[in-house]
């Protein structure tokens, strides 16, 4: 059953009998020099399987000469004016590389896998030809699965600069926060749902969304849902949408089970890949050894008193060890906020902000928590609990040397 709600379609399971009112989300005005020593002589860490070695590099002198061309210019992709201004008005002037090969696919409605992580620019690469789409189709619908809130959050914040003053609606459907209010803004005829799956999941059941008309899908950092544990809720929700659909599958990494996933969700899909490796090449990489008789909070405090350590992601590996050392943090006098699973969304958008903007000098978060995030100008990025995988140690230097900058990544070691 899918609901055509005044005029337009919508992801509604079934009629509303409550007026329309408030809680929409309108549209407004809206990541190798020097192995010191000789890494066969540093120790492996106990419990994570990664050699120390893997933690030190320096980085390289930066070549500003591999400038990136791009074949395309906003102005000749043929999408709609209105959707152009909205762009320019971003500031975006030029594609990204992923953009200028990925728009031109999507625009001929071909399904396309892009290797690329947060920091390429892929939320443009899908959002502008489907807003795009919509725009030229008022009857299709979107559907965008990322893994976490904050993900969704700002690829709603994106959503919104491009869809300024465009009748183009957005429903945000994740766990955390107020579902009556989600409810109310599916209610009232959103063409794009942006969402986790989990929380897809418990509209679906509700009856609040019926995707089996919804033939537009964006899986965006696949592999971070699959290692979530997402991939039950993303077959069942991609299940009761139509066969013939157009899939723009984003993943910064290509694993067996990825490929998996690219073979049963998409067809005959282009694919595009974006270098991630370069990010680190940018991030002073070192370990720092704790001495004995010393704790790592000890090491952290000094190092945050000194003058360099303006903006500062610590990663701790469990929720319960992120809050501690937030609160010891506190307790110490240093500006801190922490993100983690344990708090609500609310609280972990004011954390992010308050970071974000520099009203404090310190965030502590879990891996899951802080993935995805575009936070400017981190200055450094310390490791106070060793990464689980080399994965997510790779995902956490990459908060910072971000956009051509240099960044340090600084691993605690005991
Ligand atoms: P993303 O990988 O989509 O999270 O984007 C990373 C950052 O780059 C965001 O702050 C975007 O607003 C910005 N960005 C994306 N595309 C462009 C572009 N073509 N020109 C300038 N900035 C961009």
């Amino acid at each position: 059953m899918y609901q055509q709600h005044s005029g337009s379609r919508t992801f509604r399971g079934r009629t509303s009998s409550r007026p329309s009112y408030g809680g929409r989300s309108r549209p407004q005005g809206g990541y190798s020099g020097r192995r010191p020593g000789g890494a066969s002589r540093v120790p492996r860490q106990r419990g994570a399987n990664i050699h120390y070695s893997k933690f030190i590099q320096k980085a390289e002198t930066v070549e500003e000469a591999t400038v990136f061309t791009p074949v395309h210019t906003f102005a000749d992709f043929l999408i709609d004016e209105r959707l152009k201004k909205n762009i320019t008005k971003k500031g975006y002037v030029t594609p990204t590389p992923i953009q200028d090969a990925a728009i031109p696919l999507a625009l001929q409605g071909r399904d396309v896998v892009g290797l690329a992580e947060t920091g390429t620019g892929k939320t443009g690469a899908f959002l502008i030809p489907l807003l795009d789409k919509v725009l030229k189709n008022p009857g299709e619908n979107v559907l965008i699965m990322a893994p976490t809130r904050e993900l969704a959050v700002q690829i709603a914040d994106e959503f919104k600069a491009f869809a300024s003053g465009l009748p183009l609606h957005f429903a945000l459907a994740i766990g955390g926060a107020n579902i009556n209010m989600q409810i109310r803004s599916l209610r009232q005829g959103a063409q794009f749902l942006i969402g986790t799956p989990g929380r897809i999941m418990d509209l679906m059941d509700r009856g609040e969304v019926n995707l089996a008309k919804c033939s537009n899908v964006v899986l965006d950092e696949a592999d971070r849902m699959l290692d979530m544990g997402f991939i039950e809720s993303m077959r069942k929700i991609l299940g009761t949408m139509p066969a013939k659909r157009h899939t723009l599958f984003f993943s910064a990494t290509l694993s067996r089970d990825i490929e998996k996933l690219i073979g049963d969700f998409l067809t005959e899909p282009e694919r595009i890949s974006v270098k991630t490796q370069d990010t680190s090449k940018h991030v002073d990489q070192d370990i720092v050894r704790i001495q004995s008789g010393r704790t790592k909070f000890e090491h952290l405090a000094e190092l945050l008193r000194t003058g360099e350590f303006t903006k500062v992601l610590v990663f701790g590996r469990t929720k319960h060890g992120v809050e501690k050392l937030f609160k010891l943090l506190k307790a110490e006098g240093f500006k801190a906020e922490s993100i983690h699973g344990n708090k609500s969304h609310g609280q972990r958008q004011r954390s992010l902000k308050l970071f974000k903007d520099e009203h404090v000098q310190v965030l502590v978060a879990t891996d899951v928590a802080a993935r995805g995030l575009d936070i400017p100008n981190v200055s450094h990025v310390i490791n106070f609990d060793v990464p689980g995988s080399y994965e997510d140690y790779v995902h956490r230097i990459g908060r910072t040397g971000r956009a051509g900058q240099r960044g340090k990544a600084l691993t605690f070691i005991e």
